[in-house]
């Protein structure tokens, strides 16, 4: 449904017949890492984004996962390796 509040006219799922569904009835604004990112936009002096309502909770554990210009991190080694195990194992094959 078309947005009525925030980004008038725009498209968004939130919206209902009985206005925004989202909590406080507004999109909150993107924050400084959304910079760059295809789903924010514009409106008027403010910058949102299209596809989450609360951008500040998609980057507070990371990168959030919708971003289209960042790119995903490479995961680290498992921790704790017992060498006397992997060596073990090593063996065994
Ligand atoms: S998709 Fe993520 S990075 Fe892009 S504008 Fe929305 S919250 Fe920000």
């Amino acid at each position: 449904m078309l947005c009525t509040t925030t980004r008038p006219g725009q498209e968004c799922a939130l919206m209902g017949k009985d206005g925004c569904g989202f909590n406080g009835g507004t999109c909150h604004p993107a924050v400084e890492p959304c910079l760059g990112c295809d789903h924010s936009v514009t409106v008027g002096d403010m910058v949102y984004c299209k596809s989450y309502p609360d951008p500040a909770v998609k980057w507070r554990y990371g990168n959030c996962n919708f971003a289209t210009h960042v790119k995903g991190e490479a995961k680290e080694a498992p921790k704790n390796l017992n060498p006397i195990k992997a060596s073990k194992r090593a063996h065994a094959r």
